[in-house]
């Protein structure tokens, strides 16, 4: 799933628990993304494309056992959460990081070509619906409704449906071999995906959050006017 439909979900987790600070929430549901970008920089995971790159399903996430499989968000969300909870007695805080991080695999298993082992060093079976592979512009439809759904559920202003809706139509030309777009330019450049990326998550993430308070504000005005 691309960067901006990650971090709607924070609004699903904060809408879950309002306590939780929204800033541990947006860092969780990309930290398997950002995992991944210093695994990539650092060589230890890569990525392939095809010798041109049309849309999405000619990106491949060739090598990622340690960001993307099954098993190490799973035991990293349940060692968060236990450290957060039973450690530091923070049990809302370590929930919804637990689940912001889980979050990441779940939706990347519903989009991706079978490419997330079970575990690192399991070369099979690699599990992902393919929805990238196998129907782009669909997953293109299903990330946008979904980030939007995020936004009802959040009951959220309307600047942060914009950003959602804008956010999601910036990626179109990855979902469509026939609309051009920058992803022509990433063919055999496999650092400049993760990049692009990583931008992606540094951009999205404060502007859900930014965007995000602003709601929250509106919504708590109420309250507020009690004192
Ligand atoms: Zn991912």
């Amino acid at each position: 799933m691309f960067a901006i439909d990650h971090a709607a979900t924070a609004l699903l987790i904060k809408r879950g628990f309002p306590s939780v600070p929204m800033t541990p929430i947006l860092i969780s549901v990309q930290a398997m993304e950002f995992a991944w970008v210093a695994l990539n920089y650092l060589g230890i995971e890569q990525t392939t494309t095809e010798p041109t790159v049309g849309s999405v399903a000619d990106i491949h996430l060739a090598y990622m056992p340690y960001s993307h499989s099954v098993g190490t968000p799973i035991v990293a969300a349940l060692a968060a959460w236990l450290v957060i909870e039973k450690g530091f007695g923070r049990a809302a805080l370590g929930r919804a990081i637990g689940l912001g991080i889980i979050s990441h695999l779940i939706l990347d298993l519903l989009t991706h070509a079978p490419d997330i082992a079970l575990w690192p060093g399991l070369a099979s079976p690699k599990l992902g619906l393919g929805l990238y592979e196998a129907a782009p512009f669909s997953a293109f439809i299903v990330e946008l409704v979904y980030g939007i759904m995020c936004w009802g559920v959040y009951r959220a202003s309307r600047g942060l449906l914009a950003v959602i809706v804008l956010g999601n139509l910036a990626n179109l030309s990855f979902f469509s071999p026939a609309i051009p777009g920058p992803e022509l330019y990433l063919a055999g450049r496999p650092m400049l995906i993760v990049t692009l990326i990583l931008v992606q998550i540094v951009v999205t993430l404060p502007l859900v959050g930014v965007f995000a308070r602003g709601t929250a504000v509106k919504s708590s005005a109420p309250s507020a006017a009690v004192k």
